[in-house]
């Protein structure tokens, strides 16, 4: 086969950069392992939240215009496809634990009040004691505006709808300059490749200059739980305690997570990691009394070394581009990323 684009991986990013390289009119083939959604990027959590607003910096300011940006994105694909991505600026609660964190978070507001141009505010607030009651937020908590959730599997379909052709059965063995090889025997000649496949990608890539690989696959788990009957959820915040998200889905149900492990077994399997993240989540918000666990889900999510953004030429093969490294917050920068990489000048490999 030969074409003139390109994407190894259906998750969000090659998706999203499938789609932002069709609108400039050229030719793109998507492949993907198993199909669109088939890795991290179908995570029942789907939040999208801020760094926190105080000592502002590049990379505070990159997520900052994602985030803002994506509204209009989903506004754009919903139009196009039909499909309800389940966007929604409902706001994230954080529990102030400790006396001292009421001064912490209103320092932050200020912080927020400046960088985050009016967009949205971080204020402290008493929370619902339905939703999140005093003795797990013991001095109120903040509540960041600005966060938002996506429902990211809808999102993924949205996004494979927009891109017209998508080849699943398809798992790179090696890229070559110009040319990518796969399990199933075939070799694909195009103009431009970009390796989008997640985690895997970084089996692709040389090591680091101190020989140590340039990313790893951080394997998470989460859960999805229908509430018990009476209950109901769908303009509540977010709500964020030691890394545990507790996060509405719609009306009626809630996802919990998740896990960050480094070591691990079977990517893709749950375990009693994250029976402990239910339990938590059942101690902390009382709306989860009574609630049944519907899904248990696990993936890799793509972390590189120095956990930012890997987007760029690839080191060794002309003509592939790498964009990987989407690691927790992959949802929020997936189209600024696919911007970047549909810009790119392409030094052609075939
Ligand atoms: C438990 C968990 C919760 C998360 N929650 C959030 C959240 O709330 N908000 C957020 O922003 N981010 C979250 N993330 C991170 C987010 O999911 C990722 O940053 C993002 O999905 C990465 O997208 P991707 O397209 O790079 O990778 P993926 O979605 O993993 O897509 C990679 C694709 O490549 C394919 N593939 C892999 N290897 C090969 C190969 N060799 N050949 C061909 N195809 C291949 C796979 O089948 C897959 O479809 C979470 C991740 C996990 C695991």
């Amino acid at each position: 086969m030969k074409c003139d684009t390109l994407v190894i991986g259906a998750g969000v990013f090659g998706l999203s950069i499938a789609r932002a390289i069709r609108r400039l009119g050229r030719e793109v083939v998507v492949v993907d392992a198993a199909g669109p959604g088939a890795g991290a990027s179908a995570t029942p959590l789907g939040v999208l939240a801020p760094h926190s607003p105080d000592r502002w910096n590049e990379k505070k300011q990159a997520q900052f215009e994602a985030l803002t940006s994506l509204a209009d994105v989903v506004v754009g694909l919903e139009a196009e496809t039909s499909i309800d991505i389940g966007y929604r600026r409902c706001g994230r609660l954080i529990p102030l634990i400790r006396e001292h964190h009421v001064a912490l978070w209103q320092a932050r507001a200020v912080d927020a009040a400046s960088n985050w141009r009016g967009v949205a505010a971080l204020s402290v607030v008493t929370p619902s004691e339905d939703w999140l009651p005093r003795d797990a937020a013991p001095f109120g908590a903040a509540l960041c505006g600005l966060s938002a959730r996506i429902d990211a599997r809808a999102y993924v379909a949205a996004l494979a709808r927009s891109v017209e052709r998508i080849e699943a059965g398809y798992r790179l063995a090696a890229l070559e300059d110009g040319a990518a090889v796969f399990d199933n025997g075939e070799r694909i000649r195009a103009r431009h490749i970009v390796l989008a496949n997640g985690a895997g990608a970084f089996e692709h890539l040389p090591d680091l200059d101190d020989e140590t690989p340039a990313g790893r696959g951080e394997k998470g788990q989460a859960a999805i739980l229908r509430l018990a009957p009476g209950q109901a959820v769908s303009d509540l915040p977010l709500i964020y305690r030691d890394r545990l998200y507790i996060v509405p889905r719609g009306e009626t149900h809630v996802a919990v997570g998740a896990t960050s492990e480094r070591e691990y077994g079977d990517p893709d399997m749950t375990d009693t990691q994250l029976d402990s993240l239910i339990d938590k989540a059942e101690a902390i918000c009382p709306a989860l009394e009574g609630a049944e666990v519907i899904e248990r889900w696990a993936r890799l999510r793509p972390r590189a070394a120095d956990k930012r953004l890997l987007v760029g030429p690839h080191p060794t093969h002309a003509g592939v581009t790498v964009a990987t490294g989407g690691f927790k917050t992959g949802l929020a920068m997936a189209h600024k990323v696919a911007e970047t990489v549909a810009r790119l000048p392409i030094t052609s490999g075939s």
